[in-house]
């Protein structure tokens, strides 16, 4: 939908636009605010969707932001884009902040093959990935406090697979359709198929399976297999596409790794407005099967070993594959809060790192954080969008050195979320799921118990190396050592027999590398694990030079 009271720049902009995506999109164009919204509210009673609105910033009627907000009330999801001319650049910025704005379009945006089609073409496709029409795709059908139809969630938003979520309790049509496919309740969770085919308390392989991810490799023998498919092993699949080399990724669970579970990466060079982690992961997983990349997913690497110059992974399926180099990418999982009550109710209100998976369940409940970083405050920001008060319950007296400032002043701003300082979470309570908290102040020693929808559990992470059983030298804290760090070890001289010295991202085994949080002294950033993956294929090159 376009608006612009100035009649001459509203026909070029309808020109512009009707000439790429006639075919695809109805355009409408109004020189009157008003009018458009007017016209929004009419195709919402009509149940019909709208997936951008393109808005000059100036108009007499009302300003541009001003309609954009309106307009956002009526279709969330549709994507924004401001017009504006140069003296307006500050409103823009400010309404990428305030009103969520995709994009601000200078004027004149000639040629727009340059200027307006690639943005637009961009947006329309992060529309037309998340959104949903009339739902056709995969159900599920569960109760709301099982750990398996939580995991199923889980799983199928990891693997970036839309899905409804049906529960038995609340939704009247899923009592319909057990009817209609004769289950029984004993048998949920299910997951109903496009095609009709029907799983009953599904395994992740077997969904796995159905929803075509493969488990098999296609080659024997690989230039490069990179384990763990995280920003750093995306940007390490990538790259080696790219360069020609025959690249493997495997993938334990989803690909994304943490990155995927966050609801917004504000800090990514190149996205002003901020992006998804699963929006994220679907821009790479894109680009590293264009450049002939394959990937294993669900399926996890148990081992590996050396046999001369080349690396024999197993994996959890049986099978081996050969390669001549490996990166070990598989970066770092949850540590999860020894309290009483909190292993019990694990998926039945309690979760570790899912907070998009589970917001829905969230609606007019008060929910708690566990944790100040700054996944913690992703997480408060999110869920603030569903649950009636977040509250953030942490052991230090504020988010200061702990969090982004970024997201201190967006968590300041929001009116239903609190913080819960110098306090731990004593207790969880629940007969089949959480019901209550207690929550304990640590310099006063008082305990209170409250009422609680959810807990996410946000405290920091371990680094995922338990399943190497080669001697690769790791830190007291089980990080993997690389480059100029592995000097430090006495062990070193014994263990490293080549005249060169370890490449920057090489293990003490020469052709493994590491990259990303898994490694010792990472960032922890996400474009820090990119460089990262990025870096150690070109180190790979260099190994694979040389032998
Ligand atoms: C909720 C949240 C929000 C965040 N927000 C930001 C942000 O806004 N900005 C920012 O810069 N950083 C952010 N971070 C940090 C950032 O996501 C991480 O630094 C980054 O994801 C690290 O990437 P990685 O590839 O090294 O590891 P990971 O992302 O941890 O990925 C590792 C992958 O390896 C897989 N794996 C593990 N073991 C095996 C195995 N044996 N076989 C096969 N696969 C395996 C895992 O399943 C996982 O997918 C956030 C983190 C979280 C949790």
């Amino acid at each position: 939908m376009l608006i612009d009271d100035d009649i001459q720049v509203l026909r070029a902009i309808q020109r512009d636009v009707r000439n790429k995506f006639r075919e695809e999109y109805k355009v409408i164009a109004t020189d009157s605010a008003a009018e458009a919204l007017e016209s929004a509210k009419e195709l919402k009673m009509k149940n019909e969707e709208v997936a951008l609105f393109i808005s000059d910033q100036r108009m007499p009627e009302m300003e541009g932001t001003v309609f954009i907000e309106q307009a956002s009330k009526l279709f969330p999801d549709a994507k924004k884009v401001l017009l504006t001319a140069y003296s307006d650049i500050d409103a823009a910025i400010k309404a990428i902040n305030s009103l969520r704005l995709d994009f601000y379009l200078l004027k004149p945006w000639n040629p727009p093959e340059e200027k307006l089609y690639p943005v637009l073409n961009d947006l329309l496709d992060d529309w037309q990935n998340n959104f949903i029409p009339e739902f056709e795709g995969i159900k599920i059908i569960g109760y709301q406090w099982s750990p398996l139809s939580h995991k199923i969630k889980d799983f199928l938003t990891g693997n970036l697979i839309p899905y409804k979520w049906l529960d038995i309790e609340l939704n009247k049509d899923a009592g319909e359709l057990l009817k209609l496919h004769k289950i029984e309740t004993k048998e949920l969770p299910v997951v109903i198929f496009e095609d009709g085919n029907i799983l009953k308390n599904p395994a992740e392989n077997d969904i796995a399976a159905k929803i075509g991810l493969k488990s098999t490799a296609l080659e024997e023998f690989y230039d490069v297999v990179i384990i763990g498919a995280g920003p750093a092993g995306l940007a390490a699949a990538v790259y080696g596409g790219t360069e020609g080399l025959k690249t493997l990724m495997i993938e334990k669970k989803a690909p994304g790794g943490q990155a995927g579970t966050s609801s917004r990466i504000e800090n990514y060079l190149g996205f002003p407005s901020g992006l998804s982690g699963a929006d994220l992961t679907r821009r790479a997983l894109t680009q590293a099967s264009r450049f002939g990349v394959e990937l294993l997913s669900p399926c996890h690497v148990i081992d590996i070993s050396t046999k001369d110059k080349y690396k024999i992974l197993s994996l959890s399926n049986g099978l081996q594959i050969k390669t001549r180099s490996i990166i070990i990418s598989t970066g770092v999982d949850y540590r999860t809060l020894d309290t009483k009550g909190i292993n019990e109710l694990s998926g039945a209100g309690v979760y570790y790192g899912s907070a998009t998976a589970e917001a829905h369940s969230c609606k007019e409940k008060n929910v708690y954080i566990v944790g100040g970083g700054n996944s913690a405050g992703q997480a408060a920001m999110y869920l603030s969008g569903y649950a009636k008060n977040v509250f953030i319950v942490i052991r230090k007296s504020s988010l200061d050195t702990t969090m982004s400032h970024y997201l201190i002043e967006q968590i300041n701003k929001t009116s239903n979320i609190s913080l819960i300082a110098n306090s731990v979470v004593a207790e969880a309570i629940g007969e089949k799921r959480l019901e209550c908290i207690t929550i304990e102040n640590i310099t006063t020693g008082e305990r209170k118990t409250t009422e609680a929808g959810a807990l996410f559990i946000f405290i920091g992470a371990k680094p995922v190396t338990d399943w190497i059983k080669l001697e690769i030298s790791k830190d007291s804290k089980g990080f993997i050592e690389t480059g100029r760090d592995l000097f430090k070890s006495e062990n070193f001289k014994k263990v490293w027999k080549l005249e060169r010295d370890p490449y920057p991202l090489e293990t003490c085994l020469p052709g493994i590398f590491s990259a990303g949080d898994v490694r010792a002294g990472a960032m922890n950033r996400v474009a820090s694990a990119v460089g990262e993956g990025a870096m150690a294929i070109k180190l790979v090159h260099e190994y694979l030079a040389g032998i």
